[in-house]
């Protein structure tokens, strides 16, 4: 499968099997399944949705949002346990073109993609079991 490099955004093509083993980008051997949340912007966003063969889950969010910095820890904690998702956060403050792209009309908003389709979404503020929970559900429909 295609990984996106989260610092360098070189294409790397990683063994399925493999992706679990912490696969190096052959370029600038950042990590290629951080295991935390990576950001995404106007300039990155669609290098990824394009090419990545993982599915993304987007947490888009802002600054002055409560819940937002609520649940921003629960996300990367579960960002640990999915070494075949990307984790990626958006803020909407920075990046108004790509919230607007998104549609986004409450944060936090969770969006999960499979290349450039969106797969489900919902918004509001989850803790770390309801977030597994979800994604677990959402996941299941890709490439059915
Ligand atoms: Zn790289």
């Amino acid at each position: 499968m295609i990984v996106i490099c989260p610092a360098c955004l070189a294409k790397n093509r990683v063994a399925d099997e493999k992706i679990a083993e912490k696969p190096q980008c052959g370029q600038c051997q950042a990590s290629l399944t951080p295991y935390a949340p990576i950001e995404l912007n106007e300039q990155n966003f669609g290098t990824f949705i394009q090419h990545s063969d993982l599915p993304i889950f987007i947490d888009l969010w802002a600054d002055w949002c409560g819940p937002c910095k609520m649940m921003a820890p629960h996300f990367a904690e579960v960002a640990k346990a999915y070494p075949d998702v990307i984790f990626a956060k958006i803020d909407t403050e920075k990046n108004p073109r790509l919230s607007q792209a998104f549609h986004v009309r409450s944060i936090p908003t969770l969006v999960l993609m499979d290349k450039t389709t969106e797969i489900a979404r919902i918004s509001g503020a989850l803790r770390t079991p309801e977030l597994k929970q979800w994604l677990e559900q959402q996941r299941s429909k890709i490439g059915q």
